[in-house]
């Protein structure tokens, strides 16, 4: 079994393509200090007409959601993007998986660019798929591979969602992964799940959806020999987490919650399901970017809510919602510091570059992958019925 170092890269210059991470820009970006970036913005934007559709992720900055034409979470705005096979250049306010997402469900012709690709996900990055095949290799050698379905969360690299594909499972999204792991349970005797790459919201789903157990599941951590589990371990395992996390969400912890219901009278604590699970178990409500939406604009003017998830959002739920209050869940700052590398003069080089003619920054997943990953989305997009959290 061959276990692949991950060195902690730093963001910013460097090369890794098959990394989410610390990828190098090529372009001559415009300084952050230009006064004109908004106009420039604008007019490249309008010189390009229904040739470009920018799409902008619920996290992103206020200075490039303002240019965007939909925003959403990652699979909302994959499927936007395949619904308009008129628009040439998809550009993806987002990160690099979000990116591979649309170009799997757009079609050739269409290109997608990430203004910057150095916008990854730390999150992704902690699933490689020299490390998954190593896994399933212990599973195959435990002789429980029969039994396993891999599902993985949509926040994910694209080889990955291949690899589900190839082994019958499928992708999921905070929004239906109750429903997928329903499905896997269903596809075989005695199936066990393998989820990758999010622990949280496995084990979340697993325990406060699906009823199980914790000691129903365990974590396979890629940098211990057998993921660090026994044999016996694996084979009485109902499901088995990848040791990966959000390094966004993971931070809230237990005890800003008791803080802050200390403090503030009648505050609903209202969670992603990305966070840890003594988190989640002491929030009121918890769901998918969609549904912490959702629920905000439904709520009474005068209600009190603390929110965990990205900073970005958080503050513009409250900027709309003045008639109520709502609060951070962290002491400190939280923003998804990957996503926030997309910036005003990195849309205003996209833009200018495709008004030039030049494509910059094309995010393209090779023909197989994309076969087998669209396969894993296909079988999402076939689960009956949704979450509630929809
Ligand atoms: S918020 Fe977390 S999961 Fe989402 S893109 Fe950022 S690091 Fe990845």
């Amino acid at each position: 079994m061959t276990t692949v170092e991950l060195t902690l890269l730093p963001l910013g210059p460097g090369k890794d393509l098959t990394s989410e991470r610390g990828v190098e820009c090529p372009g001559d970006l415009p300084p952050a200090s230009d006064p004109d970036l908004v106009e420039r913005a604008r007019a490249a934007k309008a010189k390009l007409g229904a040739k470009v559709f920018v799409l902008g992720h619920h996290y992103q900055r206020d200075e490039v959601i303002q240019f965007a034409d939909v925003t959403g979470d990652s699979f909302k705005l994959a499927r936007d993007a395949a619904a308009r096979p008129d628009a040439e250049y998809i550009v993806f306010c987002g990160v690099h998986f979000m990116a591979e997402s649309a170009d799997i469900l757009t079609s050739p012709s269409q290109k997608v660019i990430l203004p910057d690709l150095a916008a990854g996900c730390s999150m992704a990055d902690m699933a490689r798929i020299a490390q998954v095949e190593d896994a399933w290799d212990a599973m195959t050698d435990a002789g429980i591979a029969d039994q396993v379905v891999p599902i993985t969360y949509m926040n994910s690299a694209a080889d990955i969602k291949a690899f589900c594909g190839k082994h019958g499972g499928a992708v999921c999204t905070s929004s239906n992964a109750q429903v997928a792991l329903e499905w896997g349970f269903e596809q075989k005797p005695d199936a066990k799940i393998f989820f990758l790459p999010d622990q949280h919201l496995g084990r979340n789903t697993a325990v406060l959806e699906l009823g199980l157990s914790l000691d129903e599941c365990v974590v396979w951590n890629p940098f211990k020999p057998n993921g660090g589990l026994t044999v016996e371990q694996l084979r009485a395992a109902k499901v088995i987490l990848w040791k990966g996390h959000c390094s966004v969400h993971g931070r809230f912890t237990p005890e800003v919650v008791d803080q802050i219901r200390a403090t503030v009278p009648d505050v609903k604590i209202l969670v992603h399901p990305e966070c840890q699970h003594e988190v989640v178990l002491k929030a009121d409500l918890v769901g998918s970017t969609e549904f912490i939406i959702k629920t905000i604009e439904a709520a009474p003017a005068g209600s009190a809510w603390a929110i965990g998830t990205e900073l970005n959002l958080v503050k513009r739920l409250a900027a709309a919602h003045p008639d109520k209050q709502i609060l951070f869940l962290d002491k400190t700052v939280c923003y998804c510091s990957t996503m926030n590398r997309i910036d005003l003069p990195h849309l205003v080089w996209a833009l200018e570059s495709l008004v030039e003619g030049n494509l910059v920054n094309v995010i393209e997943v090779d023909p197989d992958t994309e076969h087998w990953a669209k396969i894993a989305l296909q079988r999402m997009l076939d689960l009956p019925g949704r979450s509630h959290r929809d």
